[in-house]
Parts: structure tokens; C-alpha cells; sequence
């Protein structure tokens, strides 16, 4: 990359990830450099990612973003977790919630004391233990960040909101603060002699120049490899889903605070429930089944009447060799794409603009700036996908071709070891800065039918009495909290009703 002070930022795409983009860097870079973004209101955007996890109310605090305001702005609702149905084996279902399970005792974390006594049938399900849990499958949501005269933690959540409504609010914040908007489609990219990004070519004749440009073209990645030939890391081995059929449907009733994700014979469908509607999306593996028969499976699964024809979207799992190339950095779809499972791609666009934001390359010099981004950003890509895989290595739908082919994968070390742990001695070990903390790989592993073959032994150091009187205090103090809430309807009507 040229060494020359940076002055100008080009974003190139206006979906979710060019426009958060924008909002973010002109709250921090503001006056000191000009923002423009180029996006095509004739190509226009994906229009789906309609879910996200609770690291979302990092980046709206960082925007100043009012949360009511938001959810008005984008038919928005909140999300406790998502329910995962028929994934283990059909008549099976669990939830990955947010926020804690249970509160640790001694350094030892809560899981073991209860693995310890469910055997006996003691100890009630996992879930009777999160607050999430119970408020979710009850309806119910309030902004409770702590039980009342307790110390456990109250909600964690995030939102549904509608994707197209997302970006055009995020595009009218931006563009009080600064940001230009350029409505145009990019013809061309032209580079210097050194291989660099110069100036973006419009169709019109027009060329916008820049000393930085981000890359959020979606699927299509301009700049990233259209241009700079970056190259890409296919993931379809161990992720086989390559097409989505989107469609949204009526409400036929109060919005339930949780995403719902069907595992089905060759993939998975997701329902999102919204103020205004409700969508809905079949992802599957077109080596296992049809377009045809993926539709006629969606609509089949869909509560309401069908709004509009099912999307048809194909992608292939994986990442992009290089995050930050020359003076290109590539965001959303761009940057590569992880099925919505655990509806992590925005949350992905939401930590590569952080990530920018602390190695942003004002002086030009940056060589060990963007290596530490590439190596932060491949880390996070790759850790999400070891999370995805466990959902589908670790089924027992037996029989089914798409469920027997992901059972009997290889998968990569890194998820091999977690599991392996977790069935020796139910050991649950992450770092600080990782995306998935202990309480959901327990329950994803344990909602996936892994089960350890031994519990933590200090565990015995509280008396078996002892270690059922805090279990049952615990489940009730959880049970009545959870009763006390308000319907997420009755929330939304008092506070952020579009
Ligand atoms: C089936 C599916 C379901 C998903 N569900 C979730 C979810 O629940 N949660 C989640 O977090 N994420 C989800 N995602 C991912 C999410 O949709 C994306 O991360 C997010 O929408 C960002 O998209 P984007 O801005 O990168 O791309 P796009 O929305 O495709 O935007 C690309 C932009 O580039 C512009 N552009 C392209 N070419 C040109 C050109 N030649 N000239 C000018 N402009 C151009 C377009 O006009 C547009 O503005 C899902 C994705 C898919 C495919």
C-alpha cells in the first residue's frame, strides 16, 4: 500500500455493511476525512439478515443510536435466543439462549453442579436455569439487566429487525453526519501502477477517487477479487448448505422474542418474527435437493399467508484468503459468508469496523496493522465456523443422506478438541475475547446430544443436600422472575411500536 497520508474513504456497496460502515467511521473520523458511499438503488441489496446477537448494542451505543427509536424505524423486535428444532433427532428441540445458565459456585462453573443431579432426575432441564429461556417461551420481555433483590444478571438480548428498513436508517444518520451518498452503478475499478485502488469508475462517465476504500458489494466483492484477485477459502466441505429461498409471510399472531431454526431434510428453515410480518428462509444443500422441492418444503413450513414470491439466493461457505488487501478492506457478503445459523454475519461487519477503527491506516504505513487485521479477522471467521459445524456434526437423524453425510465428516482440530473435552469431563474452556462464551457451546453441545462422560469431582465438596437446595432455590428464583415480566407485545406497544 502507498505510503501517503489518508485523507478520503470510498465505501463501496450501500447494504447493511456499507452503511454501517459509514455511520461508524464518520462518528469517529467525522471532519477529518471525507465519507462517501457509491451504491445502486437499481442493483440494490441482498434484503436479508434479520437477525442478530446481543454484541449489536455494542455498535448502537458506539452510533448514538437510540434503541426505541431504532425498533420503531425497522419494525424491530427482541431476540432472547433461538430455538433449534428436530436438529438433533426429529421431535427434539432445544434453545441456544443468551445470557447465563445457572450462576458458578467455588471457581467451578454451573454446569457440573447440575450434570452432577440430573442424572436423577433431580435437577430439572438446563433451561429451567436461564432467565432467557424462560422468558422467551413465555412471550415475555422487559429491560431487565438484573433480577431484583438478587445477584443474578437479568436479560442479555438483541433484535429481529427488517433488512432493507436497517440500511436505509442506518443511510439517513449517516448522512446527517456527513456521509455522501453517490447513487450510480461502479463500471470499473481502476488501480495504479503498484496494484493499489485509485478511483472507482460509474457507469455515468463519472470517477470517484480515494486514498482507502472498504468493499461491501456483497456476493459480487468488486474491489476484494473482481480487482484485486484475493482469492477465497471454500468451506463447503465442512458447511455443504449453498442456496436460500427467503419469503416473508402475514403475522398470524403476538411476535414470539426468539428466532426459530427447523432443521429439515437437506438443511434447515428459520423463521424471524417482526412488528410488521414474519420471515422466513429455507437454506439447504442443492447436492441433496431441488429448488423445487426447498420451496415447496418452505411454504409448507410457514405459518401466514405468503407476502411475496420466495427469493432464490446461492452462495458458497467460506472466506476471502485476505480481509485487507492493498488499500482495500472487505465487509458483509464481500468479505465472505457463514449461513445464518447463529446470525453472525452482521455481527461480523460489526467487529471488522471496530477492528478498522483501531488499526485505521491514517500515515499509509500499515503493514503490521493490517497483518494483525487479517490474522483477528480470520480467527473470527473461523472460530463461528467451528460453532456452525457443531450443530450439524453432531446429529442423530439417522437414514437421512444430507444428515448421515454431516455426521460422518471430518472436522477441523480446533472443534474436534471442544468436543472431545466436553465428553471427557465436560470441560468448557474459551478466552475472554471469544464471540461464543461457555454457556453456549454447553448448550448447543448438550441440545446436540453430546454428553460427558464425567463431571468435574469438586463438586462432591458440597454436600449432595446442599447442592440440591441451591438447584431448586435457583430454578425458582428464575421461575417467579421470569412470571413478573411483560409480554414482549405489551413492551413494544409501551415503548417502540412502528
Ligand atoms: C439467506 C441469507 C440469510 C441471512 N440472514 C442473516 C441473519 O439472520 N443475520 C445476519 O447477521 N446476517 C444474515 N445474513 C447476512 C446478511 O444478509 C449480510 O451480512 C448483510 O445483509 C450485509 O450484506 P452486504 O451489505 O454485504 O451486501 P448487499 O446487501 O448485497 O449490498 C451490496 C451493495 O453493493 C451495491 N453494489 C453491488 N454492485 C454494485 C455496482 N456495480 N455498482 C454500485 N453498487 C453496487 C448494491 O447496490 C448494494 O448496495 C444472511 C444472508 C443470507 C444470504
Amino acid at each position: 500500500m502507498t505510503q501517503k497520508e489518508i485523507r478520503s474513504v470510498v465505501i463501496a456497496g450501500g447494504g447493511t455493511a456499507g452503511w454501517m460502515a459509514a455511520a461508524a467511521l464518520v462518528r469517529v473520523l467525522g471532519p477529518r476525512m471525507t465519507i462517501t458511499v457509491v451504491e445502486s438503488s437499481e442493483i440494490g441489496i441482498v434484503g436479508v439478515g434479520e437477525a442478530t446477537i446481543p454484541a449489536i448494542a455494542g455498535f448502537n451505543r458506539m452510533i448514538k443510536l437510540d434503541e426505541d427509536d431504532f425498533l420503531r424505524h425497522t419494525q424491530g423486535t427482541f431476540k432472547l435466543g433461538i430455538e433449534f428444532v428436530d436438529w438433533w433427532e426429529k421431535g427434539q428441540s432445544y434453545m441456544h439462549a443468551f445470557g447465563p445458565v445457572g450462576r458458578d459456585l467455588a471457581y467451578i462453573p454451573f454446569h457440573h453442579y447440575w450434570l452432577r443431579d440430573q442424572a436423577s432426575g433431580s435437577a430439572g432441564s438446563l433451561w429451567d436455569y436461564s432467565f432467557n429461556f424462560l422468558a422467551a417461551k413465555q412471550g415475555r420481555f422487559a429491560r431487565v439487566e438484573r433480577i431484583p433483590d438478587t445477584p443474578l444478571a437479568g436479560l442479555a438480548w438483541a433484535f429481529h429487525f427488517d433488512a432493507s428498513l436497517y440500511g436505509a436508517y442506518l443511510s439517513t444518520i449517516a448522512q446527517k453526519m456527513g456521509v455522501r451518498r453517490i447513487d450510480a452503478k461502479i463500471s470499473a475499478v481502476a488501480q495504479k501502477e503498484d496494484g493499489d485502488v485509485r478511483a472507482l469508475r460509474l457507469e455515468d462517465g463519472r470517477e470517484v477517487a480515494a486514498d482507502f476504500f472498504i468493499d461491501c458489494t456483497g456476493f459480487r466483492g468488486l474491489l476484494i477479487e473482481q480487482a484485486l484477485e484475493t482469492g477465497y477459502d471454500d468451506w463447503s466441505h465442512w458447511l455443504p448448505c449453498d442456496r436460500a429461498q427467503a419469503v416473508p409471510t402475514a403475522n398470524t399472531g403476538p411476535a414470539v422474542p426468539y428466532t426459530r431454526a427447523t432443521a429439515l431434510e437437506a438443511g434447515w428453515q428459520w423463521r424471524i418474527p417482526l412488528q410488521h410480518r414474519t420471515g422466513n428462509g429455507h437454506v439447504y444443500c442443492s447436492g441433496h435437493t431441488t429448488d423445487e422441492r426447498a420451496r415447496e418444503l418452505l411454504l409448507g413450513n410457514v405459518a401466514g399467508q405468503a407476502l411475496a414470491e420466495p427469493k432464490l439466493l446461492k452462495f458458497t461457505t467460506g472466506r476471502r484468503k485476505l480481509l485487507w488487501n492493498r488499500n482495500v478492506v472487505c465487509m458483509g457478503l464481500a468479505s465472505g459468508f457463514l449461513e445464518p445459523l447463529e446470525s453472525t454475519s452482521i455481527h461480523l461487519i460489526q467487529i471488522a469496523i471496530q477492528r478498522l477503527i483501531l488499526l485505521f491506516p491514517h500515515d499509509g504505513d500499515c503493514e503490521q496493522r493490517r497483518r494483525e487485521f487479517n490474522r483477528a479477522a480470520i480467527a473470527e471467521y473461523e472460530y463461528i465456523r467451528d460453532f456452525i459445524i457443531l450443530h450439524y456434526v453432531a446429529n442423530n437423524r439417522v437414514g437421512e443422506p444430507f444428515w448421515d453425510q454431516c455426521r460422518s465428516m471430518s472436522i477441523p482440530d480446533s472443534l474436534r478438541h471442544k468436543i472431545e473435552l466436553f465428553r471427557e469431563t465436560a470441560g468448557i474452556f474459551c478466552s475472554s475475547d471469544d464471540l461464543f462464551q461457555l454457556t453456549s457451546w454447553l448448550q448447543v453441545l448438550w441440545g446436540q446430544g453430546v454428553r460427558p462422560r464425567a463431571t468435574h469431582p469438586f463438586v462432591e465438596a458440597v454436600a449432595p443436600g446442599d447442592r440440591a437446595g441451591y438447584l431448586r432455590d435457583l430454578r425458582a428464583l428464575l421461575a417467579q422472575a421470569a412470571q413478573k415480566l411483560p409480554s414482549q407485545a405489551e413492551f413494544i406497544a409501551k415503548h417502540c411500536s412502528s
